[in-house]
This record gives C-alpha cells, sequence and structure tokens, in this order.
C-alpha cells in the first residue's frame, strides 16, 4: 500500500524539493529537524523542530508518519537505528553508516573491485608522515565532513607539524588526484532490477562546492556506460532503495574513480526537475512510497548554477527567460559559502 504520510529528517533545500515532489503524489510530508530556520518548513505539511536526541519529540513525529526518510547523511546511526524499531525507515540506518564515513566507504567499493583514490587510515601524525607516497594528499575527516569542511590540503612533509588536527576524530589521507573532470550519476532503485537511471551529470566545484552541474557531460562512451554500470552495481549490493548519487572523478589519463556515495537525492540532479519528465526527487519518493515506477526520460539539456552567499541578492530581483527556473530555498540569512538558490536554464 503506498504511504501517505512521509517523515523527512532534515531541512535543507533537499527536503524542500522532497516535500515539493511528495504533494505532487499527494503524499503529506513532515519535516524534523533541529535547524528552527530550516527552508524546508515553508514547503511541507508540518515541522517538528527538535534535537535528533530527543526521544518525546521524535516518537511524536514518528505517531504521526507512516514512513522515514532523510535528505542529508550525517544523522546518527543510533538515531536512525533507534527510529527504524518503530517505523520502516529508507534507505537502511545500515546503509547510511556504511557510507557516512569515509574509510568503510571506500573499503566497501575496493570489495566490489571499483577504482577510489588511493587512500590510507590516519590516526596520529605519525601514521601521516610514513605514507609520503601519498603526499601531496588530501586529509579528510571520515565523518562529517562536506563541501571541503574538515578537510587540509598536505601538500609536503613539513607542513604535517604546522597544522592543527584533533586525534579524536579519525581521518584518511587521500592521493590528490590531477583532475580531469568530476561527474555523478543519480539512480534510483526500485528493486530487484528495477532501476531508473540518469545520464551522467558533468560538475564544476569552485572552492570544493559545488558550481555547475550540466547535461550531457563531455565524456567518452566508456566512461558514460561505466559509471552507470558501477552506480547500479553499488545499489545492488547495498540492496537499496531510493535516490541515490555516486559522484566519481577523471584523472588526466581517463581513469575513473569513485569519489563519493551520497545515499540521497543530490545537488547535482536538481536539473532533472527541469530536464526530465521525473525528477529525482519524485524518483525518490515513488521508490520509497511504493509508487509506479514510470519510464524516466530526458526531454532537454539543461545547465544548473547554484547561487552561493550574497549571489541570491541579484537573482531575487532579475527576471527570467522562459527557459529559466530559479529556485529561491527562502534561507532567511545569507552566509557565505552557504548554498542559497540555484537556476536551470534548459536547452530547447
Ligand atoms: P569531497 O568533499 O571529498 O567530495 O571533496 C570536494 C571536492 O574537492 C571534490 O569534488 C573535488 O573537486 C575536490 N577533491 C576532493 N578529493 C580530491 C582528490 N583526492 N583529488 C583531487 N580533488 C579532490
Amino acid at each position: 500500500m503506498a504511504v501517505s504520510v512521509l517523515g523527512i529528517i532534515g531541512g535543507g533545500q533537499l527536503g524542500c524539493m522532497l516535500a515539493d515532489a511528495a504533494k505532487k503524489l499527494k503524499v503529506k510530508t513532515i519535516i524534523l529537524s533541529d535547524d528552527i530556520e530550516s527552508p524546508a518548513k515553508n514547503f511541507a505539511d508540518e515541522f517538528i523542530y527538535s534535537n535528533y536526541n530527543n526521544s518525546k519529540k521524535i516518537n511524536n513525529f514518528l505517531h504521526k508518519v507512516d514512513l522515514v526518510t532523510y535528505e542529508f547523511e550525517n544523522i546518527p546511526f543510533e538515531t536512525l537505528d533507534k527510529i527504524s524499531r518503530l517505523k520502516k525507515v529508507l534507505p537502511e540506518p545500515n546503509i547510511n553508516k556504511i557510507l557516512q564515513n569515509r574509510f568503510t566507504e571506500k573499503k566497501f567499493l575496493n570489495s566490489l573491485n571499483i577504482l577510489t583514490t588511493p587512500y590510507i587510515l590516519i590516526k596520529s601524525k605519525q601514521d601521516l608522515k610514513s605514507n609520503f607516497n601519498l603526499i601531496p594528499g588530501l586529509l579528510k575527516t571520515c565523518t562529517l565532513g562536506y563541501d571541503g569542511k574538515g578537510q587540509h590540503k598536505i601538500s609536503s612533509i613539513e607542513i604535517i607539524d604546522k597544522i592543527n588536527l584533533n586525534f579524536e576524530n579519525e581521518y584518511i589521507l587521500e592521493k590528490i588526484v590531477d583532475l580531469k573532470k568530476e561527474i555523478s550519476v543519480i539512480i534510483t532503485r526500485f528493486g530487484r532490477e528495477k532501476y531508473e537511471i540518469y545520464e551522467p551529470i558533468e560538475n564544476l566545484h569552485e572552492d570544493q562546492i559545488l558550481k555547475i552541474s550540466k547535461i550531457p557531460a563531455e565524456i567518452s562512451k566508456e566512461i558514460f556506460d561505466k559509471s552507470k554500470e558501477w552506480s547500479k552495481q553499488i545499489t545492488d549490493k547495498l540492496n537499496y532503495i531510493g535516490t541515490l548519487c555516486v559522484e566519481f572523478f577523471i584523472d588526466k589519463n581517463e581513469k575513473l574513480y569513485v569519489n563519493e556515495i551520497a545515499p540521497r537525492v543530490h545537488n547535482s540532479g536538481h536539473l532533472t526537475i527541469n530536464s526530465h519528465n521525473i525528477s529525482q526527487f519524485e524518483n525518490h519518493i515513488r521508490a520509497i512510497c511504493g509508487f509506479q515506477k514510470i519510464e524516466t526520460k530526458k526531454i532537454c539539456n539543461a545547465k544548473m548554477i547554484n547561487i552561493i552567499g550574497d549571489e541570491i541578492i541579484i537573482y531575487r530581483n532579475k527576471k527570467f527567460s522562459k527557459k529559466e527556473f530559479f529556485f529561491d530555498y527562502l534561507k532567511k540569512n545569507i552566509k557565505e559559502k552557504r548554498k542559497m538558490g540555484h537556476l536551470t536554464t534548459i536547452e530547447e
């Protein structure tokens, strides 16, 4: 039976677009977030402001919903696991546990013979110094980092003594890839041999934050096929239900690596709202809530630009053509490096 009330943990822009897609399918949404200013409260049917360890409020939320999903992956495993004992959670908490830690995520990928950048687990400065073969490298916290947060560039051994590191956290040191291009593949898995998979999207980052996504990606046929095939293998092995994004690096020698996996809808897939008959958000809701799978088709090529920080002021006063679609996340506070909205331009 299809779900009629969906609980979404997290209230950012992905929550806004999930709530919008759910509305189209007549599914009610209730957002649970620890941020009172969550933009998704403007889009959902109900908003519950709560800490992720406030049992009373979480129980109240669970009473009201038929199914729970989430729009960011950094929810503590214990919280998701507890919730899943009372209500079904999709994607399953165990999947999130593997993917929210960069070390276990890479080990999982390597177990499928999928290439990742060379890396090593780092627990001390001595570990760093003895792995000079991975320098120049990027030191990343195993958990909780995104958009370049929690990352240090280790350009030489000399730099190691000069940086402040907290070894209560675990890190990985990752070799820096000589990047030619970055792409992502968004896939929705409905069950065994049942997928809707979007063509690879080309992504451009500025200051480690996604700035532009576009289709078609200018890549070889081999990379086009391999990135989609790996994405299918990943969702199969995880027995995944819902939308997931695989982010890839392509190096100067045309070698393909998986950078990371997001067990959720993804920023690079915002353009699917305008470029396809079914967006990544609608496909996620369809898959987890038990709706029919509809063949997903591209309508047109598209390019999306993330609007970051005070760039939003100009866009809020701008007029747009019929080919331009402006999304304002209605965030009250403008902050540097904060994603405030996006603009998708379609090509007819
Ligand atoms: P991440 O948070 O790991 O996805 O990194 C954010 C961005 O930093 C990526 O999209 C790349 O542009 C860049 N980056 C991360 N890791 C590497 C790497 N090992 N080599 C080159 N660039 C990287």
